[in-house]
């Protein structure tokens, strides 16, 4: 039996704005911005799981919630279909919760973590941690940035990308590519429209 291999991905604050998006027919991959595993497989989700369902630790308060909720909805309008969504009904794969992050050091200060299950690539489920230090003004732009890690996306190296690692140079936008390639995720329901 083969093991189910863990991603962490360390967080940082982001800013969250609007880009115009030309959506293309034909699209692949890059190799860069997304993951891969360690057998070089392409880690996302299987397009059956979408929407995302959003489970609620019991650590999250009703303000906690509602930047949740407004950092969804910049996905679900960014990319042009529900990826997120809040269903009790339905099992969770993605779980939200408040800790106390532990520090990089004195200067840097972990705000947000996301952390991925995969097996042979395809995403089994998603943890996303909120450190209880981080500042209601910050809250809603790491959890986009979080929620970004869990749709496979890395880090971008362009400051202006909602992607990059370091706050104070963080900027507005989810580049074109990391739209595509959620898009590209999720093609079938997009199809069904
Ligand atoms: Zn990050």
């Amino acid at each position: 039996m083969r093991s189910i291999r863990l991603l962490v991905v360390v967080a940082a604050t982001v800013l969250i704005g609007i880009v115009s998006c030309a959506p293309r027919t034909v699209w692949l991959p890059r190799a860069n911005g997304v993951w891969y595993n360690s057998s070089g497989k392409l880690v996302h989700w299987n397009r059956n799981r979408f929407p995302l369902v959003i489970a609620l630790d019991s650590s999250i308060s009703f303000v906690d919630f509602l930047h949740m909720n407004i950092a969804m909805e910049h996905w679900n309008t960014q990319v042009g279909a529900d990826v997120f969504v809040f269903d009790a009904e339905r099992p969770a794969d993605i779980y939200f919760e408040k800790t106390d992050l532990p520090d990089v050091n004195e200067e840097v200060q972990l705000q947000g973590l996301a952390s991925l299950q995969e097996f042979d690539g395809e995403v089994i489920n998603c943890r996303i941690r909120l450190d209880v230090a981080t500042s209601v003004e910050d809250a809603t732009v790491v959890l986009v940035h979080e929620l970004g890690h869990c749709l496979g996306l890395t880090h971008d190296s362009w400051p202006g990308s909602v992607m990059f690692p370091h706050a104070a140079e963080s900027g507005r936008q989810i580049l074109q590519d990391d739209l595509e390639f959620v898009r590209w995720q999720r093609v079938g329901i997009l199809n069904q429209k």
